[in-house]
């Protein structure tokens, strides 16, 4: 093993030195991250707080007290969690006395991590007409409100509420005139959505380079809301890419006992690959794979038997492939460097690091998709860049033309359970055509054991 690796160092010394050329390609790079940052302009900032405010608290106070009660004579206190607050620095706000204070942190350390709480957290305290509180919630998130009351004994009692929640089932079918953004943006929905969409379709073609006017997309999706408040998407179920020259790929949401959710098309293959397209999906190729071209410094025909992938210093790099760090540091005109071994004799190589990820060292498995280190321009490199390799049994092979082979396929019982659910999917698309705007809504509840997976 020793010996493969001084063997696939010093090959990499072989393949030549990669630059970052090409002024134009870096334009249109800019380009492309200015028309993104300013899509998020109009986008992100309402959905990060977007979630529905506290539930009205004055009937369980009114419970607690076993007797009708006008609205007036309780009293409360709404705060927001502060960067630094700990949960007692919201209850000093709310004036409660020491003793209080100790009974609610000590019910609630049960049910909730108090280290982990964040900031723009809200919180409320009730309090009776002897300025003695009776309440105090928490909203750790739209779906995690927690609930202290003092009950008739005079303890303090914390549970987790039930939170119902609208759900709104919906299809979109569109034409892409310039982008992916700029389609789901016409139709109300958020960038997320549009990552999510993109992600599920990242093996198989890269949104940036690859969309063109004239392609089509379907996809069907939850969104949840509460009290007519926007909380967050739900899993996209089904999701379809047509593009204009005729290549269509479908996916279908499926998940089997045991394993985590994922996309399959219609014959149960699975739409993720064994290796990813790119370990830097946003990045643009600022040099490709080639057995000679002219070096633009040296200027003498080299090979380069690599991909250059431009992105701003400091973007993570993923894994291509689950793997094995068999190198992990400095090495010349590479820079920072690290090797990844993969089954079938397969090797990738990121090199030019800003850093290594932390916590990670030589012989660590990782899994595809796990962040290894940063973009950088250690060793020979003229701008931020990683210089991707994939060597498969002593051989470079060019990342960009690896085989397409599906990360799993469904088989037996599972693939007739899946068929199933594909025809079930394919109802209700039909169904969502019948309904005036292809959205459906139904009333579901998030239980301490039920709650939707959000994107
Ligand atoms: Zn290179």
């Amino acid at each position: 093993m020793n010996l493969s690796i001084v063997d696939a160092l010093q090959s990499i010394k072989s393949t030549g030195i990669c630059l970052l050329t090409g002024a134009r390609s870096s334009l249109v790079y800019i380009f492309a991250i200015i028309s993104v940052a300013l899509f998020f302009v109009n986008i992100t900032p309402a959905s990060l707080t977007d979630y529905a405010v506290l539930p009205e608290a004055v009937d369980s106070a009114a419970k607690y007290r076993g007797q009708p009660t006008k609205k007036t004579d309780y009293s409360r206190f709404h705060g927001e969690l502060q960067a630094g607050d700990t949960l007692d620095d919201t209850l000093r706000q709310a004036q409660i006395n020491a003793e209080d204070r100790h009974r609610i942190i000590s019910a609630l350390d049960e049910l909730l991590d108090l280290r982990a709480l964040r900031p723009r957290d809200r919180f409320m305290a009730v309090f009776d007409h002897h300025d003695t509180v009776v309440e105090y919630r928490y909203q750790a998130g739209p779906l995690d409100i927690y609930r202290v009351q003092r009950t008739t004994d005079d303890v303090f009692q914390a549970e987790k509420m039930n939170v119902a929640l609208e759900r709104k089932t919906k299809k979109i079918s569109a034409e892409v005139e310039s982008s992916l953004f700029a389609a789901f943006k016409t139709h109300g929905e958020k960038a997320r959505l549009v990552y999510s969409f993109a992600d599920i379709f990242s093996s198989r073609m890269d949104f940036n380079a690859e969309i063109r006017a004239g392609d089509r997309f379907q996809l069907i999706f939850e969104k949840y809301y509460q009290g007519g408040e926007f909380v967050g998407y739900g899993p996209i179920i089904h999701a379809r890419y047509q593009q204009a020259r005729g290549e269509v790929f479908e996916a279908f949401r499926f998940e089997s006992s045991g394993n985590p959710a994922a996309y399959f098309d219609a014959d149960g293959r699975e739409l993720a690959a064994n290796f990813l397209r790119s370990p830097v999906p946003m990045a643009r190729v600022t040099s490709g794979f080639t057995r000679g071209r002219k070096h633009p410094i040296l200027n003498e025909v080299r090979p380069h038997l690599a991909v250059d992938l431009a992105a701003p210093a400091g973007t993570p790099i993923k894994a291509t492939a689950d793997g094995r760090i068999i190198f992990r540091e400095g090495n010349g005109d590479n820079g920072n460097l690290v090797v990844l071994e993969h089954s079938d004799g397969y090797f990738s190589y990121y090199a030019h690091l800003s850093s290594f990820e932390e916590g990670l060292k030589v012989d660590d498995r990782v899994l595809q998709g796990d962040i290894i280190g940063f973009v950088g321009s250690t060793g020979l490199a003229t701008g931020p860049h990683v210089c991707y390799r994939i060597r498969r049994h002593g051989e470079y092979i060019n990342p960009m033309k690896l085989s397409f082979k599906p990360r799993s396929v469904l088989k037996g019982e599972v693939l007739a359970h899946f068929r199933e659910q594909v025809e079930d999917t394919i109802r209700l698309a039909k169904n969502l055509d019948r309904t005036d705007r292809q959205v459906m809504t139904s009333r579901i509840t998030v239980t301490p054991d039920y709650r939707p997976t959000l994107l």
